[in-house]
């Protein structure tokens, strides 16, 4: 890799004068060309022995995590285009990163490789416009839809015409958000009859299709990553080809991803989806299909009238009289559409050339069975419902232990597998990250840290204020009103010194809400921005980086991806310790599972690695360029050792090793003048 990065003669500094030696990226450069070329040995000996599927070996893994200011999309793209393999799937958690390797990175990467790269980004397929579906609804002479679909509606008529991918974000504000219209002209795999299609030739997914065939980069989200890989397994739908190599960019939550991606589900809006293009298909079969239908659809209104009322995520087979009601009516469903299912197979058989209604039968089976598996909850599955809105419920089954599919859709997809983020590793390195993805015991010995070019010492300060009090239960779940008080008193205290310039990153709603208007009261002269009021995060950061002495209140979305360098951010205030809510049935497996193994384990093992890596993304908002100066305050005493706060906690060791190397204070006076001079 001396070839692009060595100092001074790389071709990184030719085709960049000025750029900085970041010995962080060099490392990550080699390990991630190392993983690339053992990966395409591993799999060329086994193919020149046969190739036996059996045979067929597993994925070298390498996880690297990269420091912020490492460089490390470079750190990746670079080794893994020079090794001429093709193509390379990267995979993001974040629209903003996928912008900025589409528009920076890989425009920057080509110049140093001295060859231009072909970059697609693809995204799911609810994404693009479907032809035959659209010719479908725009000649329908009854249509209906909803007065927020009029605007959609009207900028169809010409954006149709003239879209060249059919990709909805072409359609600007009229594309974004849940909309009943586009749910009917989108190209979702579970209605489109492929090459029996009419349009399959000029179908967008076609030409989508042959663009990823022909890239060298192709990025896509880890949503659909996982999705491509999960409708691989049935042969239909899948718009990825195979990738010798997959780098995973933002992977520290993929443990989420895949709980979430490899869960059986089934929901309100599936199912009206479904009840939608039964009745589309009915139209003109005469009143039999009617009639078979209703009965199904008044049997599903009979579910959703026990789901109770208020939100939130409940686990569906605990005991009591309305889940017992529920499973009822679940068994009530599936007999009240077994008619309809019977009948769907046979217009499907009778007519084999139009794939249609053969396809609405699988749908209706796959309905019956994820509900069933759903309701079953065979063991290692956690079942829950969610009522999200009034007419918006969602049943989930999800896996508690993702290793077996991290094994089958990521080790045994790839050649080489390279995992990377600012934090991956807790307070015990990469052993939280190997359990809970499955990682081999050498994987976790080669995964490595780079280190970053900041220097943290002289470039910022950790904070805990002296003297706060133990947030316990109260104040309407945001902390008792003692804790409240000196939470509030010390953030106006810093506030002030920092003159704003500060992201304050909530743990829950209630406790934002019950901050702010104290907050804006308090300290007037300062402008307040607030995740939830309307601006969409990009319209929020931009208004923040254009306002003196402007203050950003956050939720859990703006712990990480927040990019605000330079002297706008000054101050991070992380307002409680970020451990995930103990009412998520999912974590409360997973803790039970552990703490089965040894007493205690579910806390020390995954509640504070979790709670650590999300700090670490909080505080890594911070500093993002080797200018970047200010202070890390983290208003809870459990942060400190025992020995250095009565309120202090022994894990603290643990989570202040993974945390970037600050120097940690309790002196206000420090605080406010190192704030002063910024
Ligand atoms: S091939 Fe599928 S997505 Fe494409 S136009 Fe036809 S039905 Fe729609």
């Amino acid at each position: 890799m001396d070839r692009y990065f060595a100092p001074s003669e790389g071709r990184i500094f030719a085709c960049f004068p000025g750029a900085e030696d970041r010995p962080g990226q060099r490392r990550m450069a080699e390990l991630v060309h190392n993983a690339v070329v053992d990966g395409t040995a591993r799999f060329q000996k086994w193919r020149d022995g046969g190739g036996e599927p059996e045979a067929r070996p597993e994925a070298v893994i390498q996880a690297v995590e990269a420091g912020t200011g490492t460089g490390k999309s470079l750190g990746y793209l670079i080794p893994a285009l020079a090794a001429g393999r093709h193509p390379i799937l990267v995979a993001t958690r974040t629209k903003q990163l996928q912008r900025q390797l589409l528009e920076e990175d890989v425009p920057r990467a080509a110049g140093i490789l001295g060859r231009p790269i072909k970059a697609v980004l693809a995204k799911g397929r609810a994404n693009y416009l479907c032809r035959t579906a659209w010719e479908a609804v725009s000649t329908d002479a009854h249509l209906e839809f909803s007065r927020a679909d009029q605007q959609l509606w009207l900028a169809l008529q010409r954006w149709t015409r003239e879209t060249q991918d059919g990709d909805r974000e072409g359609l600007g504000r009229f594309g974004e958000g849940e909309s009943p219209l586009w749910d009917k002209i989108n190209a979702r795999a579970e209605r489109c009859t492929g090459r029996q299609c009419p349009r399959y030739e000029d179908c967008f997914l076609t030409k989508l299709r042959a663009e990823v065939a022909e890239a060298d980069l192709i990025i896509v989200n880890h949503a659909l990553l996982l999705a491509d890989r999960v409708l691989r397994e049935s042969a239909f739908g899948q718009v990825l080809p195979d990738a010798p190599v997959l780098i995973l960019d933002e992977a520290h939550d993929l443990e989420e991803q895949l709980t979430e991606s490899c869960a059986e589900a089934w929901s309100s809006r599936a199912m009206n989806l479904l009840f939608t293009d039964l009745r589309d298909a009915a139209k003109g079969q005469g009143a039999g299909l009617a009639a078979l239908l209703e009965p199904w659809e008044r049997a599903w209104a009979d579910i959703l009238a026990w789901v109770p009322l208020e939100g939130g995520v409940l686990p569906l087979l605990s005991p009591g009289p309305e889940m017992k009601a529920l499973a009822d009516a679940v068994g009530a469903w599936v007999e009240a559409g077994h008619p309809l299912w019977m009948e769907a197979r046979r217009l499907g058989s009778a007519d084999p050339e139009n794939p249609l209604w053969m396809r609405l039968a699988e749908r209706v089976g796959t309905a019956f069975s994820r509900m069933e598996q759903i309701f079953a909850q065979p063991e290692g599955w956690v079942s829950t419902l969610n009522r999200e809105g009034p007419s918006l419920v969602h049943f989930k089954s999800n896996p508690v232990d993702v290793r077996p599919f991290f094994h089958q859709h990521v080790r045994r997809g790839f050649e080489s597998v390279i995992l990377t983020s600012a934090t991956l590793r807790d307070g015990r390195g990469f052993n939280g990250l190997g359990l809970r993805l499955g990682f081999t015991r050498p994987e976790v010995e080669v995964a490595e840290h780079v280190e970053s070019p900041f220097d943290f010492e002289a470039q910022g300060l950790l904070f805990v204020p002296p003297g706060l009090p133990e947030r316990r239960a109260g104040g309407g779940g945001v902390g008792d009103p003692a804790w409240i008080e000196a939470s509030l008193s010390a953030m106006e205290r810093m506030l002030r010194a920092s003159r704003g310039r500060a992201l304050l990153l909530f743990t829950s709603r209630k406790m934002l809400a019950a901050f702010r208007p104290r907050l804006e009261d308090a300290l007037p002269e300062l402008t307040f921005f607030v995740q939830g009021d309307g601006l969409s995060r990009t319209q929020l950061l931009d208004r923040f980086r254009a306002t003196p002495s402007a203050v950003l209140l956050g939720l859990a979305s703006f712990w990480q991806g927040v990019d605000l360098p330079g002297e706008a951010l000054s101050l991070v205030v992380v307002s409680a310790l970020p451990f995930a809510p103990p009412d998520d049935p999912v974590l409360q497996a997973r803790i039970r599972e552990a703490d089965a193994q040894r007493d205690g384990l579910g806390f020390i093992g995954i509640q504070v690695p979790q709670m650590t890596l999300k700090l670490k993304q909080g505080i890594g908002r911070l500093i993002r360029t080797r200018t970047d100066r200010g202070v890390v305050a983290v208003l809870d005493p459990r942060l400190m050792l025992p020995s250095e706060d009565r309120l202090g906690k022994r894990y603290a060791a643990q989570v202040r090793a993974a945390l970037p190397p600050f120097p940690v204070t309790r002196d206000w006076d420090r605080v406010e003048a190192f704030l002063h001079q910024l």
